[in-house]
């Protein structure tokens, strides 16, 4: 595990005039879960991407520990990402889309069938593993998106609105398990959401970004319980 640091980060897309994201610092705990919140528009993606090294960084640094990752490749930074549409593999089964990355890594069918199966049993989807993702429901593919992020056994999470595609019911079934999942695995994890209850309940610190530019930072109850 590690923490994650971004020291005065900066981008701005080619044709803007102003800074997507504009000096970020922030520190991401070791084992720490942070929810970085604000409206649409306001950076959070951005920030995401650029940590997971999936858009350029256009002044500043980024480190995972104290490791400098801001010129790696994606595949180097030792990062798994959660999106929102899942992105599973629709002729695949359970098993060997949670698999896939680890075999692609080239790690033996022994050892990928044991992940596979810890991860399976974390996820309450021991019994679904023979199946395709659509012969599922839209929260058991959510478990599956992070049972492959799982598996990899990552130093860092990255989640961008994993909830924004399920219904009410599922999202705080999700929700739930989302925190207790980063809870138990201890994974430093940046979790990105427009949502300011998703913010208020699962963050151990939430990031409150307006406009490109992080405004504050610290417990949920320091944040939103204000008159
Ligand atoms: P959020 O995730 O908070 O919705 P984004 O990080 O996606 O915000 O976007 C921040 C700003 O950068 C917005 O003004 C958005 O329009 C702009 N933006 C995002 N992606 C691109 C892109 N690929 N090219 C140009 N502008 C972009
Ligand atoms: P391969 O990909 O080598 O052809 P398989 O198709 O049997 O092997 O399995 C694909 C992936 O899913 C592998 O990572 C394998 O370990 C895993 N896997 C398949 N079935 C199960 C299962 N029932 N329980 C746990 N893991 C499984």
């Amino acid at each position: 595990m590690a923490s994650i640091t971004f020291q005065q980060v900066r981008r701005t897309y080619p044709g803007s005039t102003r800074p997507a994201v504009d000096d970020l610092d922030l520190v991401v705990e070791d084992g720490e879960l942070m929810v970085l919140v604000g409206p649409s528009g306001c950076g959070k993606s951005t920030t995401l991407r650029m940590l997971a090294g999936l858009e350029e960084v256009d002044a500043g640094r980024i480190l995972i520990g104290d490791r400098d990752v801001t010129n790696l490749p994606p595949k180097d930074r030792d990062i798994a990402m959660v999106f929102q549409n899942y992105a599973l593999y629709p002729h695949m089964t359970v098993a060997e889309n949670m698999g896939f990355a680890l075999k692609l890594a080239g790690m033996d069918k022994a050892e990928r069938a044991a992940r596979v199966a810890a991860a399976a049993e974390m996820l309450d989807l021991t019994d679904y593993l023979e199946r395709k993702p659509k012969a599922l429901s839209g929260g058991q593919r959510q478990r599956v998106a992070m049972g492959r992020a799982i598996v990899r056994s990552p130093q860092v999470f990255c989640m961008d609105e994993p909830l924004s595609n399920l219904d009410a019911k599922m999202r705080v079934r999700t929700r739930s398990d989302i925190a207790r999942l980063q809870a138990e695995l201890g994974v430093t994890t940046l979790y990105v959401t427009h949502d300011q209850v998703e913010a208020m309940t699962m963050g151990d610190r939430v990031a409150v970004m307006k406009d490109g530019v992080l405004q504050q930072v610290g417990p949920p109850l320091d944040l939103y319980d204000r008159p």
